[in-house]
């Protein structure tokens, strides 16, 4: 009998993750875990490690693209209110990495903080925010955070500082086996112009962005100075279809899914995006969401 076993009550095996993805793409996990509390996930951290299982922890699933064969190993999600607490005490908000990051900027803009506005209609969870240092054109989370509680491979927690975490572009270097929660350290402002603010970044997103349609957001990484949509654009691949998967008309940088799209064709529509690119501006794309799956 293997320590996965005793976790019959909070794992589904070969469980669909489609579902669980805004791109509603891809197959199933082999076992998909919810664990109950910050000891049970322990418990199922240490057994992965110790079997070799390999673990993926999903998020809200928006900046994710699953292969249609599914994954191996186990996959988590961290739904149990245990790990979406959000905590204000004067500037600082501590917020647990399965809660919702509209969730932390609601609370932080009720309780007159200013700094997450800038994020308004980011999707996703705090976990996923932190990992990928979710941002625009006013600022990242990075930026913001003050430390995070990680827990490692053996299932100990551990509070690292900003100044470690290596916050870039779309990137951070943590890599500890979960993000439990993150300390960020916002300011006190006048509630109204936060809530403006908070208005304005909406508006602005909805009228650039594909926001009603099935989309990973960006799906590549602006090259230095550069954007991906425009570059992507430019080569004229705006509408471009490859099965069910589509090229925003709108956002050239935003793949939208329909109906009948799979993975395969989704991967095949990047693969033409970035040799149309590369052949158009002699420039390579990096993607900027995250594939999983062989
Ligand atoms: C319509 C739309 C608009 C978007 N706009 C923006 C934008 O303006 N700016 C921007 O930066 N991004 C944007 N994104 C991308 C996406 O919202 C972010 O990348 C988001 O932070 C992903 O969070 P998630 O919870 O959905 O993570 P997932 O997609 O579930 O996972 C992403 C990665 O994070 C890891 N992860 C998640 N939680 C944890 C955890 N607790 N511990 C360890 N690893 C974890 C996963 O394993 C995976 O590797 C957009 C996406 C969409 C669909």
């Amino acid at each position: 009998m293997s320590c996965l076993d005793s976790f019959a009550e909070i794992t589904r095996r070969d469980e669909p993750l489609a579902p669980y993805t805004w791109l509603k793409l891809g197959g199933p996990a082999q076992y998909l875990m919810e664990p109950r509390h910050v000891e049970e996930l322990a418990q199922v951290v240490k057994c992965a490690h110790e079997t070799g299982t390999s673990l993926h922890i999903l998020g809200d699933g928006s900046n994710l693209l699953i292969r249609d064969e599914g994954i191996s190993g186990i996959v988590i999600r961290l739904v149990s209110g245990d790990f979406s607490k959000i905590e204000v005490a004067g500037d600082s908000v501590t917020a647990g990495a399965g809660g919702l990051l509209s969730h932390v900027i609601s609370r932080s803009v009720a309780a007159g903080l200013t700094g997450l506005e800038s994020l308004a209609g980011v999707p996703g969870t705090i976990g996923g925010a932190i990992i990928g240092n979710v941002g625009g054109k006013s600022g990242e989370v990075g930026a913001l955070v003050e430390s995070i509680d990680v827990m490692t491979n053996s299932g100990e927690i551990e509070t690292i500082p900003a100044e470690l975490l290596g916050f870039g572009y779309r990137k951070s270097n943590i890599n500890a086996a979960v993000v439990l929660s993150a300390a960020l350290k916002l300011r006190e402002g006048d509630p109204q112009e936060i809530t403006k603010r908070l208005r304005k970044m909406w508006i602005m997103k909805k009228a650039s962005q594909p926001l009603s349609s099935q989309s990973a957001g960006c799906i590549f990484m602006n090259p230095q100075g550069l954007s991906a949509g425009a570059l992507i654009d430019q080569a004229g691949l705006k509408g471009t279809r490859i099965g069910d998967c589509e090229v925003s008309e709108m956002h050239a940088n935003f793949i939208i899914t329909h109906e009948n799209a799979t993975s395969a064709d989704l991967l095949r529509l990047i693969d033409l995006i970035r040799s149309k690119v590369q052949d158009y501006h002699g420039i390579e794309l990096e993607l900027e969401i995250k594939i999983w799956g062989h």
